[in-house]
């Protein structure tokens, strides 16, 4: 049996503008509620079937405001307060 204790601020969720998640990241463009789109590179070309063969088109990846990655920025970085 463990002997270690949880401090309940340790779970407490990350909150604050800084917290890395798109939902706060300079990149991040909300196209509804639930999700957007990535827009720290360019968008990658998918192939979309349609009757007459595949439909080619540029689209950014499509990400939720809960997730991040290593390229995050926040929103207001560099910004003077
Ligand atoms: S995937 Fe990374 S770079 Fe893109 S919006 Fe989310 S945190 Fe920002």
């Amino acid at each position: 049996m463990s002997s270690e204790t949880t401090n309940p601020d340790d779970m407490a969720p990350a909150a604050g503008p800084e917290v890395p998640r798109c939902g706060n990241c300079l990149f991040y463009v909300p196209t509804d509620v639930q999700a957007g789109e990535c827009h720290a590179g360019p968008p990658g070309v998918v192939g979309v079937p349609t009757s007459q063969g595949l439909a080619f088109g540029g689209t950014f990846p499509r990400v939720s405001p809960d997730t991040w990655c290593g390229e995050f920025e926040a929103k207001d970085h560099g910004e003077k307060h």
